[in-house]
């Protein structure tokens, strides 16, 4: 069974899926991604209002 709870994200690097991690216990989602085939790591800011949609 595959855990979909969380959206998965894929390496821009070599497209694989990659590990889903939370930098801080009381963030409501994971924030950070890692790729255990190239190490290529993405962090993803929980909230930034000046994010847009690009
Ligand atoms: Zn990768």
């Amino acid at each position: 069974m595959t855990d979909q709870r969380i959206p998965l994200k894929t390496c821009p690097v070599c497209s694989l899926a990659m590990v889903a991690e939370k930098s801080n216990e009381d963030a409501p989602r994971p924030d950070t991604f890692s790729c255990l085939h190239c190490g290529c790591v993405i962090s993803i800011a929980p909230s930034d209002p000046d994010a847009g949609d690009d």
